[in-house]
């Protein structure tokens, strides 16, 4: 078996496996690589890459960041980062600062509201991963105050909602610019989330992105539509820019997506890897 993942979270972001239970959940499934991508934190990459040489399964280092963007959600892959960087390491520190603080705020705010609900109950249901709303979410069902969790998101959590704290995130720029420091190979993740239907507009984003160094997008995802995947495609191929896929594997959940599985897998070969790893030495080697 040839498949290739690259969009995977372990337990360091909001995975439900460490990196050494993911290689080894994933050699044991016959990939050939997978691409560790926690949400804006590196800490599980070590393990990763460890287990991998280990297990003989290919680990590629990488990252997702959110980035601010009005129309929608969007989120940057690095690929092939220097986990050593500084300029990275420095700027992941500021957005888990930054995450700690909302956190504190979404409490004050939640007990404002009448709700008796600490942190360390969050971090509980969290586990020992990054908190993130779903987890306030659970911690508020646990204690009664909502039925469940999709109710909790429409009463209290939802974008503008009454417990709601706006995130603090890079810009596009910046993340890029980021990355592209610490080595890396940036590309557009889920391009479905931009909400950007209409083919001409998002072409100008991807202008717009691609004139800040983007250097690839994740056509093939599980959620894409033939459709979407054909537009996402073209404008790949109109900039000039690699086209990647993974299958954003979060754990075995109820009605998850599985590992190397979901985005039309048998389009994307090891060549892409072979290209992303060329980008890079290309640019170490470079003036
Ligand atoms: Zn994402
Ligand atoms: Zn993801």
């Amino acid at each position: 078996m040839n498949v290739i993942d690259l969009h995977v979270h372990t337990t360091a972001s909001d995975g439900t496996m460490s990196p050494a239970e993911l290689v080894r959940y994933a050699k044991g499934k016959g990939l050939r690589t997978i691409a560790i991508t926690d949400h804006d934190t590196i800490e599980g990459i070590e393990e990763g890459l460890q287990e991998g040489s280990k297990r003989g399964l290919e680990v590629i280092p990488g990252v997702e960041l959110s980035v601010d963007y009005s129309n929608g959600t969007m989120h940057l892959l690095g690929y092939y980062i220097d986990i050593t960087c500084t300029e990275l390491t420095d700027k992941l520190m500021v957005l888990q600062q930054a995450r700690a603080e909302r956190n504190l705020k979404m409490i004050d705010k939640l007990r404002a509201l009448g709700m008796e609900i600490d942190l360390a109950e969050v971090a509980t249901v969290a586990e020992h991963g990054q908190i993130g709303r779903p987890h306030f979410a659970q911690a508020m069902v646990k204690k009664g105050y909502v039925q469940n969790i999709p109710d909790a998101f429409d009463r209290y959590l939802r974008k503008g909602g009454p417990a709601y704290m706006e995130k603090f995130r890079l810009s596009a720029e910046e993340a890029i610019h980021v990355i592209r420091t610490a080595g890396g190979v940036t590309v557009l993740a889920h391009p479905f989330t931009l909400n950007q239907p209409q083919p001409h507009e998002f072409d100008a984003v991807i202008g717009e992105l691609k004139q800040r160094g983007l250097e690839g997008i994740e056509v093939h995802y599980p959620e894409h539509s033939e459709g979407q995947k054909k537009l996402y495609r073209d404008v790949a191929q109109q900039y000039g820019l690699l086209i990647t896929g993974g299958s954003d594997f979060h754990g075995l959940t109820k009605d998850a997506i599985d590992l190397g599985e979901g985005y039309g897998d048998g389009e994307l070969t090891h060549t892409i890897v072979e290209d992303m790893k060329s980008r890079r030495e290309t640019r170490r080697k470079g003036p």
